[in-house]
């Protein structure tokens, strides 16, 4: 198995504030939050960046954008707007190799990004 911080927190190995899951994802708060509602959506399986995709995980992406957009609205944000991200290798700022799904909302956000 990978030596992987998303697959831990997954696993119940390293603590995570959780505030929803099922049997293929989870979605706990970014413990650095970049805005008043800040949560990673993640897949239960290990998978590195969205290059690593394939057509079988259509269904996945799928259920983890719709995932986003409940959170989203369960907090408030689904009229105002929020923000889904996900960040792509070096020059996207991809820190953590295991994909997830950014849901920021609760304050204006500029673009272009930074
Ligand atoms: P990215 O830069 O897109 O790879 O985003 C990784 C995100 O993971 C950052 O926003 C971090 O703040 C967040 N993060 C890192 N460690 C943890 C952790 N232990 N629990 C929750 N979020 C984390
Ligand atoms: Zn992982």
């Amino acid at each position: 198995m990978v030596d992987c911080l998303f697959c831990k927190i997954v696993a119940g190995q390293i603590p995570g504030a959780i505030v929803e899951q099922n049997d293929q994802i989870v979605a706990f708060r970014d413990i650095t939050p970049q805005a008043p509602t800040h949560v990673l959506v993640v897949p239960r399986r290990h998978i590195g960046s969205l290059n690593d995709l394939t057509a079988d995980d259509d269904g996945l992406v799928g259920e983890m954008v719709r995932t986003a957009a409940a959170i989203a609205a369960r907090h408030g944000h689904a009229e105002r707007g929020y923000r889904t991200v996900f960040n792509c290798n070096a020059d996207a700022g991809q820190t953590v190799f295991h994909i997830h799904l950014h849901v920021l909302g609760g304050r204006h956000m500029a673009w272009p990004p930074g």
